[in-house]
């Protein structure tokens, strides 16, 4: 009898399989494995699995964990998508290799400043409100062209947009909305990340245009 799939594969085929159904290249699209609450233990076995890119949303959390990991998988891709406090984005732009949640000018201010004072200039995502609930975060769409401006002259890498849409309905058309905003507000190439899709989401994402898929549960398993 063959082995099943283990986690990890399942969701590598399910993206494929969208890319392949969307004529895009599998390539296009990064699996960033949400490891939120899971122990170092729940980690190992997707890092001999070879996954390398990792989503924490807590800076703490992600100090407590990732060093020590990290010295076993140096190719570990960390990336902070829960939201950041002004006052840690020091601590974020040393950990972390992307930011998925740049969504105020406060923080703007605050994470050039670090990128300034550590040399480590960290590609950012911009979080964008597209479902208008203040609670989860994001920029709203009006103040976009704004943030971005001063991300810039804040000599902030901007990596692209990210999304999470509202809970329970229908995702496609706010992923499609983060499309049309990252192709209407990057370089002339379109080479702009779009950051959206999760567990129950990550493959309508995927056929939407997505490049990084956040997926937690699906590999790990339900947080306590
Ligand atoms: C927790 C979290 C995820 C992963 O959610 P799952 O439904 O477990 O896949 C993705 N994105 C963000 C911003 C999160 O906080």
């Amino acid at each position: 009898m063959e082995k099943a799939d283990t986690p990890l594969q399942q969701v590598q085929a399910n993206i494929a399989q969208a890319c392949k159904i969307a004529r895009r290249d599998p390539g296009e699209v990064t699996l960033v494995a949400v490891s939120k609450t899971h122990p170092a233990e729940a980690i190992q076995p997707l890092l001999i699995e070879g996954q390398r890119h990792f989503g924490e949303n807590r800076v703490q959390e992600a100090q407590a964990k990732w060093p020590a990991l990290r010295e076993e998988y140096p190719a570990v891709q960390l990336h902070l998508i829960g939201q950041l406090q002004s006052n840690k984005a020091e601590d974020a732009v040393a950990l972390f290799d992307a930011i998925h949640s740049l969504d105020r000018s406060s923080l703007v201010k605050a994470l050039g400043k670090a990128m300034d004072k550590t040399g480590r200039r960290v590609p950012c995502f911009v979080q964008v409100d597209v479902g208008e609930e203040e609670q989860k975060g994001g920029c709203p769409i009006a103040e976009l062209p704004a943030l971005l401006d001063q991300a810039r002259e804040a000599d902030i890498p901007i990596a692209g947009l990210m999304c999470i849409p509202p809970f329970d309905i229908e995702p496609t058309p706010f992923f499609a909305l983060l499309d049309k905003l990252a192709r209407d507000h990057g370089p002339a190439d379109d080479s702009w990340g779009r950051s959206m899709g999760m567990s129950g989401d990550y493959e309508t994402a995927v056929k939407l245009g997505a490049t990084h898929v956040r997926v937690g549960t699906a590999l790990f398993g339900e947080r306590g």
